[in-house]
């Protein structure tokens, strides 16, 4: 089990991490100060680490925020809906049929069929969602996954919970039935590189950056 120790700390955020496998895909648990809520975003395919790390801090989901409806990034959500069975489900309102539909969360592919809740919030771009005390900005930026959304929160620095649309040197595959690469570059150049250089991205997949290292370093989507 990951520590218990924040992945990093942005104003009155803490975020922690959860890595599951087979996919290495991050789940992120954010809580403010020491307050007993938290928000759970993309919960993967190891849901017991995730309920055993909220146990562990004292903590209590007040919402899952979904940035797409792959099931490396949504496995873990039926099975949270179960042990907390109020807890409201947001995505972003082009992905909603892919929880519950295996083939197009990916999941009847791999061998395995993946469902989840009915979302209680379809999100679209420009929405605000609100988290302890914040509002975090919804930007829509289709290419790895039609509705996918990044979550932006205005902290000092700023923290993008970018899901598989920006990683770190990286960008998300295209090669996907609704996958765009010109949509997914032009999405990323005028949502995410337009950010202050100190943004925090923290991708679905690998370790944190930043925009300013992206527009840099990224080999795939270069700054205009
Ligand atoms: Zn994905």
């Amino acid at each position: 089990m990951d520590s218990v120790a924040p992945l990093l700390v942005a104003g009155p955020l803490e975020v922690f991490r959860v890595v599951s496998q087979p996919f290495a895909e991050n789940s992120y648990i954010i809580r403010r100060d020491a307050q007993p809520g938290c928000l759970v975003i993309d919960p993967g395919f190891e849901p017991d680490t995730i309920i055993s790390l909220l146990d562990s801090l004292g903590l209590e989901p007040e919402a899952v925020w979904l940035t797409h409806g792959h099931s490396d990034h949504i496995a873990g959500v039926a099975p949270l809906r179960q042990h907390w069975p109020r807890l409201p489900i947001m995505i972003g309102h082009a992905d909603a049929e892919k929880l519950t539909d295996p083939v197009a969360n990916l999941s009847a592919g791999y061998g395995i069929s993946v469902t989840s809740p009915p979302a209680d919030t379809l999100l679209k771009h420009g929405d605000g969602v609100g988290f302890g005390g914040f509002e975090a900005s919804v930007v829509e930026i289709p290419g790895h996954s039609q509705g996918h959304v990044a979550f932006l929160f205005p902290t000092e620095p700023m923290l993008v919970f970018a899901g598989d649309i920006l990683f770190h040197e990286s960008i998300g595959r295209t090669d996907f039935p609704d996958g765009d690469f010109a949509a997914l570059a032009a999405g990323i150049v005028e949502h995410l590189y337009s950010l202050p250089d100190t943004a925090i991205v923290l991708p679905g997949h690998g370790e944190p950056t930043t925009v300013g290292h992206e527009k840099k370093y990224n080999p795939f989507v270069s700054a205009p």
